[in-house]
């Protein structure tokens, strides 16, 4: 299958070249041709599988130069019992009668990022060998404070590839901080900016767009790429878990075949809730996607109005994964909405950077509204979610109490009671001062002692990295300003 920007729908290129560049030329991100149908006759067969052979049946539709032995012994090691603490990769917990959550952090930086960044490794390496480029990859991450963490850890000693992380110097918690500038490997370097998330990710994207800088660095020897969830390799992995927790129902008899679902997902750069809307495209029945979000609600006010407008203030809430104003991933939603205008894309994504503001066609905004669904948590209610939950023995992060809470305030809203999935995106122990507040007990001074604290009040044991990260040793303390982020880079391949 080919890939085409949603700025230039002439302009296509092959699975191995979308995830090797990860952004088009043109600014556009790329999307697939046309998306494979999974009915259900693959539903039934993939019920009888693990995770790694569902997800190596789900990926082997998107990338036909990839084969099926290739994509599963990717999916083998991306998803080991030496990455993830539960065989089931991705598990449902029961939460009530027509109620799941789908559990994402159980891989080695206990957020749901690992689930794509464990794959996309194996898929770039695979990528740069299939288009025959030589030169290094240099992959820019902006981090919201996840995405650093879980893109290093894929890429640690990956040959052929360096990794430069920005994260916004006080927008990150302390342990996703520590997380980051503990990480080890030969081919990393980590660096905070002054500024928030949207400014990280700015100087990100200039870098990417400035022809000079990319002739500068092929001259050295390198090009860039990017982790981030604009990459196709991205997404694609994260379709797997959606379709898996609707097969995972079926074997529980929780639903039956071709009965819809609906699912809420806590949601910042659009990625995740994306995948399921490709799942839904390809076939998945789901009904409605219901997008989260905490006070940055620029989603919540376009999914309700059809403008977007991203000048507002900025909050930085108990969420920090989702403080984000400008959702890169939505281009791709407005792209298959509009039914490929890459002209029209064009003109929106032209608006939002020159004014910060767009408003959609009505006959978009009416296909939105029978797809999506957009709420918003403020940081009291989230609070409470999490007591809430704890009440009944389920310690659940900030990220996810969003999701608990609109997708309950969905269904009193509009009374729809299908059974539906929450998308549990970290663990409670990354975020250990806002879940300690919530259940009432005062954190401890120490950010990393706040752990065995949290683990000593709840019970329930901790990731074994997270515990371990008192003794590491700090290697990263620099820090710059967003306009000189290129100077960084430099810095980084001298
Ligand atoms: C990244 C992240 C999100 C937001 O996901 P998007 O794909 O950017 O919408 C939500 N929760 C957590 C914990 C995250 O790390």
């Amino acid at each position: 299958m080919e890939y085409l920007s949603t700025r230039d729908k002439n302009l296509r290129v092959s699975a191995a070249q979308a995830i090797t560049t990860g952004l088009s030329r043109d600014g556009g991100l790329f999307t697939p041709v046309y998306f494979p149908e999974l009915g259900a006759l693959d539903l039934k067969a993939m019920c009888g599988m693990s995770y790694h052979r569902r997800a190596s049946y789900v990926m082997s539709k998107y990338l036909e130069n990839f084969t099926t032995e290739e994509l599963r012994a990717y999916a083998l090691s991306a998803y080991s019992s030496e990455k993830f603490d539960t065989p089931a990769v991705a598990p449902l917990r029961q939460v009530d009668a027509n109620t799941w959550c789908l559990e994402l952090w159980h891989g080695p930086t206990s957020a749901f990022k690992d689930l794509a960044l464990q794959m996309l490794p194996h898929l770039l390496s695979a990528s740069l060998r299939k288009t025959g480029e030589e030169k290094t990859a240099c992959i820019l991450v902006a981090t919201s404070g996840d995405t650093g963490k879980a893109a290093m850890e894929g890429f640690a000693d990956v040959t052929q590839t360096k990794i430069l992380v920005f994260y916004p110097e006080n927008g990150v918690s302390q342990i996703q901080k520590l997380q980051m500038v503990t990480q080890e490997g030969q081919n990393v370097g980590v660096c905070a900016v002054r500024g928030n998330f949207d400014d990280a990710q700015n100087g990100v994207k200039r870098i990417f767009s400035d022809p000079a800088m990319r002739d500068e660095l092929a001259g050295r020897g390198y090009f860039l790429s990017s982790a981030n969830s604009i990459n196709w390799g991205r997404i694609l992995p994260q379709i797997v878990y959606y379709v898996s927790a609707y097969c995972d129902l079926l074997n529980a008899g929780s639903i039956r075949l071709g009965q819809p679902i609906n699912v809420c997902v806590p949601t910042g750069n659009f990625g995740n809730i994306l995948a399921c809307y490709y799942a839904r495209r390809m076939g998945l029945p789901v009904k409605k996607l219901i997008c989260a979000s905490n006070c940055n609600d620029v989603l919540t006010d376009f999914l309700r109005t059809g403008v977007y407008d991203r000048n507002r203030p900025f909050h930085t809430t108990m969420s920090p994964s989702m403080d984000i104003l400008i959702s890169s991933n939505l281009e791709r939603l407005l792209f298959d909405l509009s039914g490929k205008d890459d002209a029209l894309v064009r003109s929106y994504m032209a608006r939002l950077s020159e004014t910060g503001r767009y408003e959609i066609a009505p006959q978009m905004k009416a296909r939105l509204d029978e797809i999506f669904y957009g709420g918003f948590c403020d940081e009291a209610s989230t609070t409470r979610t999490m007591a809430g939950f704890h009440k009944v023995g389920y310690v659940i992060d900030p990220h996810t109490a969003v999701a608990a809470k609109v997708l309950h305030d969905y269904r009193e809203e509009t009374g729809d009671q299908t059974p539906a999935v929450f998308a549990s995106t970290a663990s409670p122990y990354k975020f250990c001062d806002s879940v300690l507040n919530a259940i009432g007990v005062q954190p401890v001074e120490d950010s990393v002692e706040r752990i065995g604290q949290l683990q000593g009040v709840t019970g329930v044991t901790a990731p074994s990295r997270l515990a371990g990260l008192a003794g590491k040793e700090i290697r990263f303390t620099g820090v710059t300003d967003k306009e000189k982020m290129e100077d960084v880079v430099h810095g980084f391949l001298a």
